[in-house]
């Protein structure tokens, strides 16, 4: 039997979300301690007892574990992360991005999705699941600067506290989006992630710059933004790792106008990229996600030179994206940047930075199977699907035994508003989705190991 949820939890859920969201926990910058100790307060309110772990001072991760009625049953570990990214130009958002203003159904600001609003249904699921045990015993973690690789998060966790991440199953974030594709409701469930780099090129000039009255002589600049253009229209060739054949798999698998949509997608390996989303039912969004799904993706971030107006630089940097299919391999990337520098003639300084390895889950498993009862339970008119996540997150640094998923049901936004949103502006969570989000991880709990 699944527990009936309280609706005086759900409440405080929403409060402690709205607490987390106005302090700044902006990584780097804003430390995340105040905000751990914020959810230990919500913890300790319910009776379960945290421990509040700090590398360093301000950086802060919460832990805590409830034990479960068996103990044969497996352990499941509700992942979230306290940091976010910086909110940006503030004039781009509707509501203050520290406000947590909650206007017509949403709560609006930095991290109501990437993970704040995971924090809070994540400390719910820990309270209900303190109070109504499931069969295995659950772990939470809010872990520190996730956004930053995770060195003083759930890195520093396994290197000094592995028993607060020592887990058979493990969710995330990273899925439990919701799309359609022809016609059909599907949520998402992440099996793997890209692996990811961060590629710094320095360009210098050997001339020694000049007035800009005079130009000619070589830019570093302009030789710059020109690599920048090659290496963003690099062509990488058509990858398919064991997660997207998973999820073309399911596709076909569900019914005759997925079916289409599975075939198409599976046909562009073959075809080409100008076909994908021809016809019915992939949208534009789907089709770069998609894209990203199955290609190694070069992204120019940042772009940097000159300190005159009048004056032609001396050097120029360039800071790139770099992320691969877990079944590509890093240094034949790296060959391929390479390759293409040579033929552009130039020979920058290369650095690769901040780098991440991808992973892999199998796409079945107990906790796949709990969390599709679960879906049939609370939402039986959609399709689960397994996915890559193009991006990274902590659940990378797992154990590679733990089986881990992303997956942070939610039906109020899109999973195409998800990925215009985090990291972005306007960031978003419907009110709504805590309790769904609280009632889908109660039951995978519930679920698992029965
Ligand atoms: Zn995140």
């Amino acid at each position: 039997m699944v527990p009936q949820l309280s609706d005086g939890l759900i409440d405080e859920a929403v409060i402690l979300l709205r607490n987390l969201l106005r302090i700044d926990t902006t990584n780097p910058g804003g430390p995340e301690t105040p905000a751990a100790i914020a959810v230990q307060q919500f913890l300790t309110s319910h009776g379960v007892r945290s421990d509040v772990l700090e590398p360093v001072e301000g950086r802060a991760s919460v832990t805590a574990r409830v034990a479960g009625t068996d103990i044969s049953a497996p352990t499941l570990l509700l992942l979230s992360h306290l940091d976010v990214v910086p909110t940006g130009d503030p004039r781009g958002w509707n509501h203050e991005p520290l406000s947590a203003d909650l206007s017509d159904g949403f709560i609006h600001g930095r991290g109501a999705i990437d993970d704040k609003g995971r924090t809070a249904m994540n400390a719910a699921s820990i309270v209900s699941l303190h109070q109504d045990p499931a069969p295995g015993d659950v772990l939470f973690v809010a872990a520190a600067d996730e956004e930053a690789g995770g060195t003083l998060g759930v890195r520093w966790l396994m290197d000094h506290h592995p028993e607060t991440l020592d887990a058979d199953f493990a969710l995330g974030e990273g899925g439990g989006y919701r799309t359609s594709m022809g016609n059909r409701n599907l949520y998402t469930y992440a099996i793997a992630e890209k692996g990811a780099f961060r590629l710094r090129l320095t360009f210098r000039s050997g001339a020694t710059g000049g007035h800009a009255s005079i130009p000619g002589a070589e830019n570093p600049a302009e030789v710059s933004a020109r690599i920048a253009v090659d290496l963003a229209t690099l062509r990488w060739p058509w990858i398919r790792s064991d997660a997207t054949s998973a999820m073309l798999k399911a596709l076909s698998n569900k019914g005759p106008v997925l079916l289409r949509a599975g075939q198409r997608a599976l046909g562009l390996q073959f075809l080409g990229p100008a076909l994908l989303g021809r016809g019915v039912g992939v949208s534009e969004a789907q089709r770069r996600a998609l894209h990203a799904m199955f290609h190694t993706t070069v992204a120019l971030t940042s772009l940097r030179s000159g300190h005159a107006e009048g004056g032609i630089p001396q050097e120029a940097e360039a800071l790139f994206s770099v992320r691969y299919p877990p079944s590509a391999s890093r240094n034949q990337v790296l060959v391929a940047i390479n390759n293409r520098l040579r033929r552009a003639r130039v020979d920058p300084e290369i650095s690769v930075e901040r780098e991440v390895r991808p992973r892999a889950a199998p796409p079945t498993s107990p906790l796949a199977t709990a969390i599709m009862k679960t879906m049939d339970e609370l939402d039986p008119t959609a399709d689960l699907i397994p996915v890559l996540l193009p991006a990274s997150t902590d659940l990378r640094d797992l154990d590679s035994r733990t089986v881990a998923y992303g997956f942070t049901p939610m039906r109020g936004i899109t999973a195409e508003e998800v990925a215009n949103t985090t990291h972005g502006v306007n960031e978003r969570i419907a009110e709504g989705d805590i309790r769904f989000g609280v009632e889908a991880t109660v039951r995978t709990a519930h679920h698992l190991g029965k």
